[in-house]
């Protein structure tokens, strides 16, 4: 048994292992969404809360460090994961007391109540003589005054204490907490790699669909349905955006049904801009090969700068998509500024 999930995970898994023994404080490791990242130096947090691990640290599985891990009741460990990233990993999120009970919208950024809750344990010494861990996800997509927290406690790391940081997105982890931090970068699976593996677990069209999860592929399964549209909505934006300046208003405004979340259609208009920008200077189109014909043809009709004037809105679009905007009166504004600028 290994600590790898992926075969593209070896140069992780032995950054990770030399680790071992001389753990620093702090610990970021950054790489690309959509290629199993943070599960697996999950694994390699956990692993270090076994009492008989192999020879290379992988854990025994059996032990009472082992089974409490399993059970998620180790008093060793504390997960700071957000809560969409909580959600499919069966990692426990508590909401902070001031969430509407029917709001709609996950949080996607870690939130201050959760740093804070670290305290107490930051204070104990660690239960089982070992190491005390504290696993921090997405390190890219913290609160600023969660941040400040988390800064101070790895400026003043307590003993015996390790932080392990993921990022999906380096650039955007704060530079005081870089800093602090051994930082371990983890690379994207070849093409090949990627292609290979999709195969042996039976997808089908794998070729196309990594080319769609942007060579990602564990985005391929990327089911969770507040990041999706259906087909139906995917074809209408289809329609619209391959007329580029003659797309219609009235269409705009028919485009979005009320359960479009700002997330998915964000994501999906990001991706067809870069297409644009892609087909504007020359090159082939990575998202949407399918309609490969129809993006090239508005790209060059479109106007330079106007193009990128959209780009930049859908861009500033994304960044405020976790917010609870009205999602549909943002989307149809993107919709209608398309075709404006074009
Ligand atoms: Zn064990």
């Amino acid at each position: 048994m290994t600590l790898k999930l992926y075969p593209w995970q070896d140069e992780l898994e032995k950054a990770l292992s030399n680790l071992r023994g001389r753990l620093p404080n702090g610990i970021l490791v950054y790489g690309p969404r959509g290629t199993g990242l943070f599960d697996m130096v999950r694994g390699f947090a956990e692993s270090l809360l076994c009492e008989h691990p192999a020879p290379d640290g992988t854990p025994c599985g059996s032990c009472k460090g082992c089974r409490l891990v399993k059970a998620g009741t180790h008093p060793d460990i504390r997960y700071v994961v957000s809560e969409a990233e909580s959600l499919p990993r069966s990692i426990p999120f508590t909401p902070p007391e001031t969430a509407a009970s029917d709001r709609k919208t996950v949080y996607r950024e870690i939130l201050i109540h959760q740093t804070r809750a670290l305290a107490d344990f930051l204070n104990l010494k660690s239960n089982e003589g070992r190491v005390k861990v504290v696993l921090v996800y997405p390190a890219d997509r913290i609160r600023a005054e969660a941040a400040a927290s988390l800064l101070k406690s790895l400026e003043e790391p307590p003993e015996d204490t390790v932080f392990i940081l993921v990022a999906d997105e380096i650039d955007r982890v704060l530079a005081t907490i870089r800093s602090r931090c051994r930082l371990i970068r983890a690379s994207a699976p070849s093409r090949e790699e990627a292609l290979a593996w999709l195969q042996s677990k039976g997808v089908e069209n794998a070729e196309h669909k990594l080319t769609e999860a942007g060579g990602m592929p564990l985005a391929v399964f990327d089911e969770d349905p507040r990041f999706k549209l259906t087909d139906e909505v995917r074809e209408k934006l289809f329609a619209y955006l391959g007329k580029g300046a003659a797309a219609q208003p009235q269409e705009a405004l028919a485009v979005v049904d009320k359960d479009v979340t700002l997330s998915a259609a964000t994501l999906f208009l990001s991706r067809w801009a870069w297409d644009l920008a892609s087909a504007k200077v020359g090159c082939p189109v990575q998202y949407f090969p399918e309609q490969a014909a129809q993006i090239k043809a508005v790209a060059q009709a479109a106007d330079a700068a106007g193009l990128y004037t959209w780009i930049n809105s859908v861009r500033d679009a994304r960044r405020v998509s976790e917010h609870p905007l009205n999602a549909r009166t943002v989307i149809e504004a993107l919709l209608l500024s398309y075709a404006r600028n074009l």
